[in-house]
C-alpha cells in the first residue's frame, strides 16, 4: 500500500496585550471578565467618519516577536483592508496586512522525540481582532449577542512554511511559540481565553514526493490538546480517503470537541474573495533601523537558551531545566535562590519542583505571589545543608513559611525542630533505645540484621523525629558492634 507523508503549516493568531487597542485608545480588557461593550468607541465599533491611528506599542510587541523568531523586518509595510461581512466586524472589513507584511523569513527550532528540527516562518503581520458573538436560543427563537470589547485588539498573525510532519511536531512548535510569546511579555499565553488561536493546514502526499497535496484547514484551536488531536485525526481521515482512491477537497474545517472529529465548515475562500486593497486611512508603516536594533538588544533570554544555560551553568538535567524555564518568573525565582551562598542547584530544583510546587498547587498561589522569598528558601536550604534540620522537619518548616511568610530560623526555634546532631545527645538516645529493647538487640547479635531498622526507628521516635539520621545510624552501628565484640569475647 502507498505510504503517505503528512505536510502541515500553521497560521497562529496571537493577541498582543498592549494597554490600548490597535487603532484607537480603548483599553484592551479581559473579555472573559469585563462587562460586554464596556471598552468600545466610535473607531472600533465602525462608526462612519472616524480615522484609525496605529498603536506604536503594538508594533513594538510585534517586532519583538519578529526578531525573536529571526525574521527580516520590512522597512516599510502596508496596512490593507480585508473585506468581509460578518456581525462581529462592524466596519465590514478588517484592517490587516497583505502584500507587504511587517516581517518574513524567520525560523524556530523545535525539539521532539526524534531530535531537533528547524521550522521556517513564512511571514508575520499585524491586524485587528474581531468582536465576539454568543449564539443563544430562547423558546425556539434564536438570537445572537455581540460584544465588541475584543474588536480592534491588536493581533499578530504568524504563518509557517509547511515544514511540520506530525501532530507531535505541531504540538512542540505551539508549546515553544507560546513560551516565547510569554517570555517577550506580549501575550500571557492563556489559550483557554482565546489569546492564542492556532489553525493547522494539513495535507498528505506520497512519501518522497515534493509536491503539496490538497489541504484542509482547521479553524481556531485553542488548546495544545485539541490541536494535537485535531491534527492526528485529520491526518488519519485524509489517509483513509486517499488510500481508498478518493480525493481531498480543499475545505475549512472545525474541531468538534465533544465528538473528537473534524467537521467541514465551508469551502476554502481565496484571497480575491476578500477584495484586499491598501487601507486609504493609514500611511505605510515605516520602521526605522535604529528602532529595530534597540528592540533587538533589549530582547530577554528566551526559554531554550535559558534551559541550555541552566544545564551547562548549574549542571541541571534536561527535564529539570525545562520545568524551570516554562515560566520566566519561576526561572527567575530559582536563580534568585541560587544567588545566595551555599545553595546547591540540584537541591534547590528538588525543593522548588517538589515541596514548593505541591504547596502552590494546594493553595492555587503562583510563584509571583508566594510568601516564601528566594532569600528565605535559600536560608532553609542552608539549614538543611549544615545539618541543622533534617528533611522531614524542613518540609514542616517550609509549609509554615508558606503559610505565614516567617523566617526558617525563627520557625525552627519556635517549633523546636532543630536537628539533634550533637553526638553525646545521640549516643544517649541510642543507649536508652538499646536498653529498652533487649530482645531486639539479642536477635540482632545472633545475626538477624533486619532488626537494625527497627532499632533505628526506636531511636528516631525517642528523638521525636528530630535526630540527624546519619549520626544516628553511625552511633547505632558503633554501639552494636561494641556489643558484638564483648559478646564474642
Ligand atoms: P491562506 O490559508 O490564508 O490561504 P496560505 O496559502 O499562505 O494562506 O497558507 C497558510 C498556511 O498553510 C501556511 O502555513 C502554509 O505553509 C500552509 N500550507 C499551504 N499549502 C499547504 C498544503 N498543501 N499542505 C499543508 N500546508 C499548506
Ligand atoms: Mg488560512
Ligand atoms: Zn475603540
Amino acid at each position: 500500500m502507498a505510504q503517505f507523508e503528512a505536510v502541515i503549516g500553521l497560521e497562529i493568531h496571537a493577541e498582543l496585550q498592549t494597554a490600548s487597542k490597535m487603532f484607537c485608545a480603548c483599553p484592551v480588557v479581559d473579555t472573559t471578565k469585563a462587562a460586554p461593550n464596556s471598552a468600545v468607541c466610535p473607531v472600533c465599533s465602525g462608526m462612519p467618519g472616524v480615522l484609525p491611528v496605529v498603536n506604536r506599542c503594538a508594533v513594538e510587541y510585534a517586532l519583538r516577536v519578529a526578531l525573536a523568531l529571526h525574521c527580516t523586518v520590512a522597512p516599510t509595510s502596508i496596512f490593507a483592508r480585508k473585506n468581509y461581512f460578518y456581525p462581529d466586524l462592524p466596519k465590514g472589513y478588517q484592517i490587516s496586512q497583505f502584500e507587504q507584511p511587517l516581517a518574513h523569513n524567520g525560523m524556530l527550532d523545535i525539539q521532539t522525540s526524534t531530535g531537533e528540527k528547524r521550522i521556517r516562518i513564512r511571514r508575520m503581520h499585524l491586524e485587528e481582532d474581531a468582536g465576539k458573538l454568543t449564539h443563544r436560543n430562547q423558546n425556539n427563537s434564536p438570537y445572537t449577542l455581540i460584544d465588541l470589547n475584543r474588536a480592534g485588539v491588536p493581533l499578530l498573525e504568524i504563518v509557517t512554511e509547511p515544514d511540520l510532519r506530525s501532530a507531535e511536531e505541531v504540538r512542540a512548535f505551539a508549546v515553544m511559540l507560546r513560551g516565547i510569546l510569554r517570555y517577550l511579555e506580549v501575550n500571557s499565553g492563556d489559550m483557554d481565553k482565546g489569546l492564542i488561536r492556532i489553525e493547522p493546514n494539513i495535507s498528505l502526499r506520497l512519501s518522497g514526493s515534493d509536491e503539496l497535496g490538497t489541504r484542509a484547514e482547521i479553524k481556531n484551536l485553542n488548546s495544545f490538546r485539541s490541536l494535537e488531536r485535531a491534527v492526528a485525526y485529520e491526518i488519519e481521515r485524509q489517509r483513509a480517503l486517499l488510500s481508498s482512491g478518493q480525493l481531498i477537497s480543499q475545505e475549512t474545517m472545525g474541531w468538534d470537541e465533544s465528538r473528537q472529529v473534524t467537521v467541514p465548515q465551508r469551502s476554502k475562500e481565496a484571497a480575491h474573495d476578500y477584495r484586499y486593497f491598501p487601507e486609504p486611512d493609514l500611511p505605510p508603516l515605516v520602521i526605522e533601523p535604529q528602532w529595530i536594533s534597540k528592540i533587538q538588544s533589549s530582547l530577554p533570554e528566551l526559554p531554550k537558551e535559558k534551559a541550555d544555560r541552566f544545564q551547562t551553568e548549574y549542571g541541571l538535567n534536561h527535564y529539570d531545566s525545562l520545568l524551570l524555564v516554562d515560566d520566566r518568573s519561576l526561572a527567575d525565582y530559582f536563580e534568585n535562590v541560587l544567588a545566595y551562598p551555599r545553595v546547591d542547584p540540584k537541591s534547590a530544583v528538588n525543593w522548588i519542583t517538589g515541596e514548593l510546587f505541591s504547596l502552590m498547587n494546594q493553595s492555587g498561589i503562583d510563584i509571583l505571589h508566594i510568601a516564601v522569598s528566594p532569600l528565605q528558601l535559600a536560608q532553609l536550604l542552608q539549614l538543611v545543608d549544615m545539618g541543622e534540620i533534617n528533611q522531614t522537619s524542613a518540609k514542616a518548616v517550609l509549609a509554615e513559611m508558606f503559610a505565614t511568610g516567617g523566617n526558617p530560623a525563627e520557625i525552627l526555634a519556635a517549633q523546636g525542630l532543630r536537628q539533634i546532631s550533637d553526638s553525646s545527645h545521640v549516643s544517649e538516645l541510642v543507649q536508652t533505645a538499646l536498653a529498652d529493647n533487649l530482645e531486639a538487640v539479642e536477635s540482632y547479635l545472633v545475626g538477624k540484621e533486619t532488626v537494625l531498622n527497627f532499632l533505628f526507628g526506636q531511636v528516631m521516635r525517642a528523638a521525636k523525629g528530630k535526630a540527624n539520621p546519619e549520626v544516628v545510624r553511625r552511633e547505632l552501628d558503633r554501639q552494636l558492634s561494641e556489643l558484638k565484640e564483648s559478646d564474642a569475647a
